[in-house]
């Protein structure tokens, strides 16, 4: 990716971790680095195919007066947030946060804190066999769909499938999708069951029936192997209402264990 780079930018600002710093304010520094593709920018000469760095800088300042934060991490987290969530294009950011005049009676040029923060792709399996089915999954779209720090980019269509594991339950509608999220994996996955415990998802059995089962299957090509979480999904290709929705969105994502594409893992499990 390219990258856009704001230096040095001098804003002031009331945090700290101090009465007097919260009420009198100081100097703070900050740097910035925007990635994104600028090749048609470049091409075109196109300031509408770029990141108006300008509008970049003043909503820094902007969010640098307006709030007051403890530390500097939290501000450097604010401003990530803010500038990922400006504009589409930009895919990653590095923020640092400079703070020259940092109070604890000795001399420094500066104390800092550098965060780099990303749009991240996950993908996301649909279940339900409880009650309006299409209903509580449609609910939950939307649920992520007015999040900010998620973006719904593909929605797979929806279909009926028979029970897997336990099998005296009605059927499923599965479905997939993909989502774009800030959200590191465990805060998404906290995302994930709080929507379906507001779809009064209640856990009896295992495997048993519910009105709204969310799972991720990818996250970026993350391996995580935690003991809420394991990603990708442990069981995902022994699952046809798993892979069959998610082959519709992505086809050619290719698991990063397995090293198969989708289409490939459907044909394996079909066999
Ligand atoms: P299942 O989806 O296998 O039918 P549950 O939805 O009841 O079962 O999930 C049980 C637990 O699985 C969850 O509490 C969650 O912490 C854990 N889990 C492990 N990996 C994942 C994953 N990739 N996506 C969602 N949940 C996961
Ligand atoms: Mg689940």
């Amino acid at each position: 990716m390219d990258k856009i780079r704001i230096e040095n930018l001098e804003v002031f600002g009331n945090h700290g971790v101090f009465e007097e710093e919260t009420k009198l304010g100081q100097k703070f520094i900050i740097s910035c680095s925007l990635y994104l593709d600028t090749r048609k920018a470049g091409q075109k000469d196109d300031l509408n195919a770029s990141v108006h760095y300008g509008m970049v800088a003043h909503l820094i300042k902007k969010e640098m007066e307006e709030n007051t934060f403890a530390l500097i991490e939290a501000v450097a987290e604010r401003l990530a947030e803010c500038v990922l969530l400006y504009d589409e294009k930009i895919r990653e950011v590095e923020i640092e946060v400079k703070k020259p005049w940092a109070p604890i009676g000795l001399s420094l040029e500066y104390v800092s804190v550098s965060i780099r923060r990303k749009w991240h792709e996950a993908y996301v399996a649909l279940g339900s066999n409880i009650g309006d089915k299409e209903a509580y999954i449609l609910q939950a779209i939307e649920k992520l769909k007015n999040r900010k720090d998620c973006r719904v980019k593909k929605v797979s269509s929806l279909i009926e499938t028979e029970p897997y594991g336990v099998v005296d339950q009605d059927k499923f509608l599965n479905g997939a999708l993909l989502v774009e999220t800030l959200l590191p994996p465990q805060e998404f996955l906290d995302v994930l069951h709080e929507i379906e415990s507001e779809a009064n998802r209640e856990r009896t059995r295992h495997w048993g029936p519910r009105t709204l089962d969310l799972d991720i299957i990818f996250y970026d090509d993350e391996i995580i192997q935690e003991e809420n979480l394991c990603v990708p999904h442990a069981d995902m290709h022994n699952r046809l209402f798993v892979l069959e929705p998610l082959k519709e969105i992505a086809p050619y994502k290719r698991h990063p264990v397995y090293g198969k594409t989708i289409a490939e893992m459907v044909v394996d499990l079909k066999k």
